[in-house]
């Protein structure tokens, strides 16, 4: 028999009729022969609220702590899913992580998942159970503590039971009705995408397109999962995440991501000599800082300044590893800014790769706009800025009309190779 994985998110299981709603769409996937691994989701708002009480209780909270706290909400949806469809006449339990076990590494708050073993989910498909209602977002880590993995990790969960239960879909359910050039809620003249390739998507994740996790893109094209996004509330299809190769349309800027989520440190009057970019960027890993982007000013009288920036739920920590490295006299420097006002938006395409001209198309619109840009990173197909928060949406907005987004194909241009 085969087996479909159907995953919905926070807003699909708000409330209990919205439960009943995705519990039906899942009947029908058992009415037409398959076995159903369902991966929920916490009620929308939920995890928001537990990370809120975290971060009440402990500032720098314990890691284990916090996933021990924030992996609660799925508990209570995966029970709910479970009961209601067990209500419609359907054989079905719900499994949290460790149950499973759904095995990570120790990493806690941003685990990996290192194995899913089948046997207790395959041995109740066996005695007749039509759904294994999956907490998703957690598991259990080598000392057997829960752990969590990562904001919108239910997304990874899913493709994860996919890849190991070598389904035949990976569904995620969600508020939107599949994929766009850019978030439909900043721009109404997002276009639905029939279909996008994993790389594409891969980088529109990681440079904060939350419609999928980061990690579940990267699984999924490991693993060849089928992937695709879909609404909970219509029956249409969704956007696929596909190979490269099954893409017919060909567009040299395929989407738009931002990212809110950003602050901006500039060390002031750091010494211009070899080792310091390490002796500062060293703690920062240390302390389990992602810094992305970085620009070290020209140096004057051999000082300089450097700027990086890092998320922001990550500042409280950059800011310590920081201080403490000065007070060991590793580091020196003038004064420490912190920015949290700016935000990183991103153009993406595969098509970089062989057209020129899509960075100064862009530092143009931006500039016509009057949109300072403060810090810029590129790589094969994509290009960053970051900017003041306040010109977020503007500068969303405007490249995806620069770029003629809304257009299938969008611009074209005339220059081909780097
Ligand atoms: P869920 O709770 O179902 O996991 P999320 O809020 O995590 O849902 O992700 C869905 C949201 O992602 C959408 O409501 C939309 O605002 C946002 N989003 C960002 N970029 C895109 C995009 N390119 N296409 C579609 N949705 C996007
Ligand atoms: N509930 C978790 C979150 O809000 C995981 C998820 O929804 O995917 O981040
Ligand atoms: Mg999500």
């Amino acid at each position: 028999m085969s087996i479909l994985v159907m995953k919905f998110g926070g807003t699909s299981v708000a409330d209990l009729e919205r439960i009943r709603n995705a519990a039906e769409k899942v009947r029908r996937e058992v009415d037409n022969g398959h076995e159903v691994i369902v991966v929920v989701s916490a009620m929308a708002g939920r995890t928001n609220e537990l990370v809120g009480w975290v971060e009440q209780v402990s500032p720098l909270f314990d890691a284990r702590e916090y996933d021990a706290v924030v992996s609660s909400g799925e508990n209570v949806t995966a029970g709910l899913m479970a009961l209601t469809l067990q209500e419609m006449g359907v054989p079905a339990r719900s499994w949290q992580g460790w149950q499973v076990p759904v095995k990570t590494t120790d990493a806690h708050g941003a685990a990996r998942i290192v194995e899913i073993p089948r046997e207790n989910i395959d041995a109740k498909f066996a005695e007749g159970m039509k759904v294994a209602v999956v907490a998703g977002f957690q598991g259990v880590g080598p000392d057997g503590r829960i752990t969590t993995l990562g904001r919108g990790g239910s997304d990874t969960t899913a493709v994860a039971f996919a890849a190991a239960f070598a389904a035949e879909r990976c569904d995620i359910y969600t508020d939107v009705d599949g994929i766009y050039t850019t978030d439909p809620r900043i721009t109404r003249k997002a276009r639905k995408l029939e279909k996008i390739s994993y790389e594409e998507m891969l980088e529109l994740a990681s440079l904060g397109a939350k419609v999928l996790q980061t990690r579940s893109v990267e699984l999924a094209m490991r693993y060849k999962v089928r992937l695709q996004v879909r609404s909970s509330f219509s029956d249409e299809p969704g956007t696929l995440v596909c190979d490269e190769e099954e893409i017919m349309e060909s567009r040299v800027v395929s989407g738009i991501a931002h990212s809110r989520d950003e602050a901006k440190f500039t060390l002031t009057d750091v010494e211009d000599r070899p080792g310091v970019a390490a002796a500062i960027f060293g703690p920062l890993a240390e302390a389990g800082v992602n810094v992305d982007m970085i620009v070290q000013n020209v140096a004057e009288d051999g000082r300089t300044d450097m700027t990086f920036s890092c998320p922001t739920n990550q500042v409280l920590r950059a800011e310590k590893a920081l201080e403490e490295a000065a007070a060991r006299g590793d580091i020196a420097f003038g004064k420490m800014i912190r920015d949290e006002d700016v935000a990183k938006v991103s153009v993406v395409g595969i098509g970089m790769r062989s057209h020129a001209g899509v960075a100064a198309r862009m530092f143009e619109a931006l500039a016509r706009e009057g949109i300072n840009i403060e810090v810029i990173t590129t790589s094969e197909i994509k290009i960053s800025v970051l900017v003041a928060r306040k010109y977020m949406e503007l500068a969303v907005q405007t490249l995806h009309d620069t770029f003629e987004l809304d257009k299938i194909g969008g611009i074209e241009t005339a220059s081909e190779g780097p």
